[in-house]
């Protein structure tokens, strides 16, 4: 590593443990870190400069003088997040620590125009910061995420399908309106940084977090840092093969992993089955539906205990478990996160099935070490994961907040 990547690698692992386990001493910091007491010393000046965290209260000595206790000081800055969809979009106003200051849905209207969208969220951001009160120059960033195929380094949207846009640099645009920094990400990938700084991910240098929900995604942390391959590509295990001969699914091919554990995959199922159980409980549901089902309704009726429910409940669960030991015995992460609707709403049932299919399924490592885990961020949050993009700020000098790492 060249120095001053040396000193930006340091700087976030030293705020990061701060923040994470402060208050704690300088010297609790040198044992945990390794770094040496002259660079404590002048990183811990810099971040006190920055505001970015405080003394507070007097640590235990063993002898001498009693050491004073650093933390980090959430509220001495703020972000931005921006969920962009064609139906809606969210934009929040949070401090450090992600608690909101301000939050606004905004119905898009079915827009289109690039100039209609942009100035929409230009009028929104505007009011989170007018409704927060807090100053514009405490804001270290604003993070967006966007659908589409993305060049996150120059900002741009290079095609987006659901908005039948090409080539929209729409982080330039913003940055050049507000005067505050503006990253992009795709949602799967703010989500997976949202876990990695504030959920299930803190302290794992190597996962993945696999989002299921009407489609499936993933978004890597390699080392600590996201993963976006080649063209930002990385990451598409929905798209994989788990059954070559399996439904069609909408990206042309036929058995990709999403045609048989996102939400779709349980209407078709409970619709293909149904007739062989006229005494079940979806059954029922079905009927009371006029023949119309949703995922959630399956979900719901496993729940009660309904077997067919849980049986295909538990079969999507399976096909995910063959998906997410495929990345396993690929990648070898520490942990693998599991979020979305599906897996959110389907808990325990969907989980345990996914579980046991790794278990049987992952080859060199050892399954019961490597940990699945449900997503912490339950709301399933866009928005608040796109803010944390604008956390990429913390890891280098805020004066020279415009240099993009
Ligand atoms: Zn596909």
């Amino acid at each position: 590593m060249k120095p001053e990547h040396i000193s930006v690698h340091n700087r976030s692992i030293l705020l990061e443990l701060i923040r994470r386990q402060g208050p704690i001493s300088r010297a609790e910091i040198a044992r945990k870190t390794n770094l040496s007491a002259p660079s404590i010393t002048r990183i811990v000046k810099d971040l006190m400069a920055e505001g970015l965290i405080k003394e507070t209260g007097i640590g235990d000595s063993s002898g001498g003088r009693k050491p004073y206790l650093l933390e980090f000081n959430a509220n001495a800055k703020y972000i931005v997040g921006v969920e962009l969809g064609e139906t809606y979009s969210v934009s929040v106003l949070t401090d450090l620590e992600i608690n909101y200051l301000s939050r606004e849905k905004i119905a898009m209207k079915m827009i289109a125009e690039v100039d209609k969208v942009i100035n929409l969220l230009l009028e929104s951001i505007r009011g989170r910061i007018k409704q927060s009160k807090v100053d514009k120059g405490d804001i270290l960033g604003i993070g967006i995420g966007v659908p589409g195929t993305l060049d996150t380094q120059a900002g741009i949207i290079k095609f987006s399908p659901n908005f039948g846009w090409k080539n929209v640099p729409i982080a330039q645009i913003i940055e050049k309106e507000l005067g505050i920094s503006t990253f992009i990400d795709t949602g799967v990938r703010a989500m997976t940084l949202c876990e990695r700084w504030f959920g299930a991910g803190q302290g794992i240098k190597n996962f993945a977090c696999v989002i299921v929900g009407t489609g499936i995604g993933a978004g890597l942390i390699i080392n600590g840092n996201l993963y976006r391959g080649f063209e930002e590509a990385a990451g598409e295990i929905g798209h994989t093969t788990v059954l070559p001969e399996g439904p069609k699914c909408k990206c042309g091919n036929r058995g990709c992993l999403e045609t048989l554990a996102a939400g779709p995959s349980l209407v078709r199922r409970a619709l293909a089955r149904i007739s062989e159980h006229p005494n079940s409980s979806l059954a029922d549901v079905l009927n009371k539906n006029k023949g119309n089902i949703t995922a959630d309704m399956v979900i719901e009726e496993a729940k009660r205990g309904d077997s067919l429910a849980s049986e295909i409940v538990q079969e999507a669960g399976h096909y995910l478990g063959i998906g997410v030991a495929n990345l396993i015995n690929i990648f070898a992460p520490e942990a693998v996160i599991i979020g979305g609707w599906v897996a959110e709403q389907a808990g325990k049932l969907f989980l345990e099935a996914a579980r046991e299919t790794i278990k049987n399924r992952v080859f060199m490592l050892s399954p019961e070490k490597i940990r699945i885990l449900p997503a912490s961020l339950k709301d399933n949050d866009v928005a608040i994961g796109a803010a944390t993009l604008a956390l990429q700020q913390l890891s280098i000098p805020l004066s020279k907040a415009t240099v993009r790492i």
